[in-house]
């Protein structure tokens, strides 16, 4: 197992599209690192060239204490996993799984009467590792819950087990690491929440260096030790999933993760007197001076305020610790089953909220803030 390390990767595809643009990122040895954001962003690009299936245009990549960059992908010692799973369609289950270990330990009949030739350690070596890739094979594909499936062949497989045989041909090969590009994307949701819990527990077991691509923030939330957010060709973020979700970087992280997004309230942060008050969008909110930013005394700059919607109470009863009674009122609740959406009415602009289904408060109710949770971030200039 290895640690992976991007140092300034870049990958332009023409003058005009930077896929990926001076990514460094670094991947610790048995980390589970989700590499996330919007279609487009260059996440697959940015997998394909760790796995050297791109080549870059600029940077360099490391794996383990290998300069990796100009080597080519069968040398380079990773397993990848696709989205279409990219199963042999003419091969079965178990010749899918053994097809790179027979092709690393030299398989056709040709090549292995020349190593009896041959007669020598290494040769023997090699020989004593074809033998075992059938217990190899079987003792995987127990792990996975596809023993009985080893002789069928990927058509007659449904989604679910066809992502099983193409996790087990990776894991047979004991690479340095393994890349996943949106394995999970074409199964149901139901399905999906299962895998996931088990390429958690497999990364658990293996203890291997895995980055795994995603576009769906619950994904990545759930799988990640950290999480690495893209946009545009740029890393924007990477930290532990908490940390992300909750001291986003920027406006893109804050509203990228989260469904909806963070509220980000435009205004002014205002000290008077020793106390902090932020003013906006038509309200007002005192704020403890350990939550903002450095100030000149009576001075006041532009911020923004963020706010998860899960962090918004409904109330009909404001103490003075949160956001007074009648500066954001309940518009509308719109229950999808296992979460209520709030449409929340502040005086000059809008807010949402979360909240459990089962509350079925009634347009007009109070809203209400802990301050404690609130995020404040001087608002850039533009
Ligand atoms: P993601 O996987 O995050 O959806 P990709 O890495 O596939 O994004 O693509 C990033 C950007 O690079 C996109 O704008 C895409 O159109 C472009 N791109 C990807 N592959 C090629 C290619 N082979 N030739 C030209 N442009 C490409
Ligand atoms: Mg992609």
């Amino acid at each position: 197992m290895a640690k992976v390390v991007l140092n300034q990767v870049s990958k332009r595809f023409s003058d005009s599209v930077a896929a990926v643009s001076e990514l460094n990122l670094e991947v610790a040895d048995r980390e589970f690192l989700v590499l996330v954001g919007p279609s487009g962003c260059g996440k697959t690009t940015t997998l394909r060239m760790i796995a050297g299936l791109e080549e870059v245009s600029n940077g360099q990549i490391t794996i383990g204490d290998r300069d990796v960059t100009h080597v080519s992908p069968k040398d380079r010692d990773i397993a990848m996993v696709f989205q279409n799973y990219a199963l042999y369609p003419h091969m079965t289950v178990r010749r899918n799984m053994s097809f790179g270990l027979r092709l690393r330990y030299g398989g056709n009949l040709v090549s292995r009467m020349w190593r009896r030739w041959q007669n020598s350690e290494s040769a023997a070596k090699r020989e004593e590792q074809f033998q075992q890739i059938p217990a190899k094979v079987d003792q995987v594909a127990d792990t996975l819950g596809i023993g009985k499936l080893l002789d069928r062949y990927p058509r007659e497989l449904s989604g679910g087990e066809r992502q099983r045989v193409a996790l087990g041909r990776a894991i047979v090969r004991e690479p340095a690491a393994f890349l996943f590009d949106e394995p999970l994307s074409n199964l149901d949701a139901k399905l999906r929440v299962e895998m996931r819990r088990e390429l958690k527990e497999l990364h658990r077991r293996l203890g291997a260096t895995m980055i795994y691509v995603t576009h769906d923030q619950v994904e990545a939330m759930t799988l990640g030790d950290r999480i690495a957010v893209m946009d545009k060709g740029v890393l924007q973020q990477v930290g532990p999933p908490s940390e992300v979700y909750h001291k986003p970087a920027n406006r893109f992280v804050a509203s990228f993760l989260g469904t909806p997004g963070m509220n980000l309230l435009e205004g002014e942060l205002v000290q008077e007197n020793g106390r902090f008050q932020f003013r906006g969008c038509g309200i007002q909110l005192e704020l403890a001076a350990s939550q903002c930013p450095e100030l000149e005394p009576s001075g006041s700059r532009k911020v923004t305020l963020g706010v998860r919607p899960e962090d918004i109470l409904l109330t009909e009863d404001a103490s003075a610790e949160w956001l007074a009674a009648g500066q954001g009122q309940v518009e509308l609740i719109e229950s999808l089953g296992d979460v209520g959406f709030v449409h929340i009415r502040l005086p000059a602009d809008e807010a949402n909220g979360a909240v459990s289904p089962r509350i079925t408060a009634k347009a007009g109710v109070n809203v209400a803030l802990d301050r404690s949770i609130l995020g404040l971030q001087d608002r850039p200039a533009s």
